[in-house]
């Protein structure tokens, strides 16, 4: 089964809200993150708000938001060589504990206690990272190891094995560059 789980959807649209590339960030501010949220449906207004007036998320979340997304983005990095960053992970972890999860009789991962609208996306975020962690399928989300590039992207290759988003584009650019770099030191 090679079709990325939902989880695995949601953790990779998650860490592809910055794109190093183009050097934008979706969730830069509150407000960003609001309307992707609730754009992934993963926020709901308040009460009787209209619709289309996005849910305000206080400084702190949105940090602990981007802190995870830091976190996460370097685990993926990881599953393609590179070191991760320990006060990433440290950052992401803090926020992961903050937003603990239990087993229900079902068999189903659900937050440990009641959250705020604005928090409740953060727990359905730590409950598909640990699905993909349970599951072994963490390891096909990757950050492509061209990093100018830096895409997450699902390892469809049955031994897990590729490094780059796209082999064409950032396959052949890492290549082209590391013989260029070897023609430089005349090996
Ligand atoms: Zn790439």
């Amino acid at each position: 089964m090679l079709e990325p789980p939902a989880s695995a959807v949601l953790v990779e649209a998650f860490a592809n809200t910055v794109d190093v590339e183009e050097a934008s960030d979706e969730i830069a501010t509150p407000g960003g993150l609001s309307q992707w949220l609730t754009g992934r449906g993963l926020l709901d207004a308040h009460g009787d708000a209209p619709v289309d007036v996005p849910v305000g998320i206080p400084a702190d979340v949105h940090a602990s938001y981007l802190a995870l997304r830091a976190g996460i983005r370097e685990e993926l990095g990881g599953h393609v060589g590179d070191t991760p960053d320990p006060d990433l992970l440290a950052a992401a972890d803090q926020v992961l504990a903050q937003h603990p999860v239990r087993v229900t009789a079902r068999g189903f991962l659900t937050p440990m206690t009641e959250l705020p609208a604005e928090r409740r996306p953060l727990a359905a975020l730590a409950i598909a990272w640990s699905e993909l962690v349970t599951t072994g399928d963490a390891a096909r989300l990757k950050r492509c190891a061209e990093h100018t590039c830096g895409w997450a992207f699902w390892d469809v290759s049955k031994n897990r094995s590729r490094r780059w988003c796209s082999m064409k584009v950032c396959g052949n650019r890492n290549k082209s560059r590391s013989y260029a770099s070897r023609q430089r030191q005349g090996t």
